[in-house]
């Protein structure tokens, strides 16, 4: 089977992470346990999700002209993503401070940086998802720059695959391009104000929805009328950082594959869960050998 081509647009963060006893509070100095840098960022974490999970990956985004850059660059191209038409723009990349308790309870800063930077897609940006068979996009980077990659592609034949997270409502115009929408509850609910009570209720917007719940599953449903529940791989969560993540990656390459959608949805559905089952956000995206061990 050739791999399937997939562009990810979006944004590439860099995590820094300090595990404390407890979070600070204002004007107060702790000492910390531990300190780890990690590659993060919805787009970032898609493409390595996607790479790792058989596709042949083109990342499309903006890092700093600092040192986290250049880390961040060398990550995700070590992940087996084409980082080639990666912008370096002046100034810093994005970033974000992390602090976590013992507790597992988190406080978060995230600075856009570079992200905020992606504006106007160049020609051989737009080349590069015209030619993909699937394009991965969320909501960290300007809206314009989603819009314009989603309405390339979709005239293009490329399936669009949208992430709509962060949280957000969307205009029209980007839903009319979608041909699938990934969101859990809270996205859903800031879309069309239905959560798991009524997944259907995406279809008033996009053709095509899938409803993430963490480990209650995800629902997919089409407008051909399905409306199918793919129950959680059953795993000891660890760590439920970039499930997400994982999910739609694989989502985006099993349906590059040509995978009929109930089953990439499933798929999918195991590369969330060996995600959570190991600690650390970008780090702990499964490869296709585990995503297959867990799904059977
Ligand atoms: P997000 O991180 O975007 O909120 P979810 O937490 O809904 O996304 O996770 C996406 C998918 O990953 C879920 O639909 C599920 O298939 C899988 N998943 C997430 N958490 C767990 C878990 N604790 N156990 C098993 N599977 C999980």
């Amino acid at each position: 089977m050739t791999r399937p081509r997939i562009a990810v647009v979006g944004s590439a963060n860099m995590d820094l992470v300090a595990t404390t006893p407890r979070l600070p509070l204002p004007g107060e100095t702790l000492l910390g346990s531990d300190f780890v840098m990690v590659p993060g960022g919805k787009g970032a974490n898609q493409a390595i999700a996607a790479a790792r999970a058989g596709g042949d990956c083109v990342f499309l985004g903006a890092v700093g002209s600092d040192a986290f850059g250049v880390t961040l660059t060398g990550r995700i191209a070590r992940s087996g993503v084409d980082t080639g038409q990666l912008r370096v723009v002046y100034g810093s990349s994005g970033v974000a401070v992390v602090m976590v308790n013992t507790a597992g309870e988190n406080a978060i800063v995230v600075t856009p940086g570079a992200n905020a930077a992606l504006h106007g897609l160049t020609e051989p940006e737009l080349a590069a998802i015209r030619a993909a068979d699937v394009l991965v996009a969320q909501l960290e980077i300007p809206l314009g720059t989603v819009l314009a990659a989603a309405s390339a592609a979709r005239e293009a034949g490329t399936r669009v695959v949208l992430n709509a997270a962060p949280a957000r409502q969307l205009p029209a115009e980007l839903l009319d391009a979608v041909d699938l929408l990934v969101v859990n509850e809270v996205e859903a609910r800031a879309i069309v104000g239905a959560g798991r009570e009524n997944p259907a209720a995406l279809l008033s917007v996009v053709r095509r929805a899938v409803l993430t719940l963490g480990a209650e599953g995800a629902w997919f449903v089409d407008r051909d009328g399905t409306v199918q529940h793919a129950p959680a791989f059953a795993v000891e969560a660890v760590d439920t950082t970039a499930a997400g993540d994982a999910f739609t990656g694989a989502l985006a390459v099993a349906w590059g594959e040509g995978r009929e959608l109930v089953e990439a949805v499933r798929w999918a559905s195991a590369a969330g869960a060996a995600c959570v089952r190991r600690l650390g956000a970008s780090v702990s995206l499964p490869d296709r050998a585990e995503i297959d061990a867990l799904a059977g």
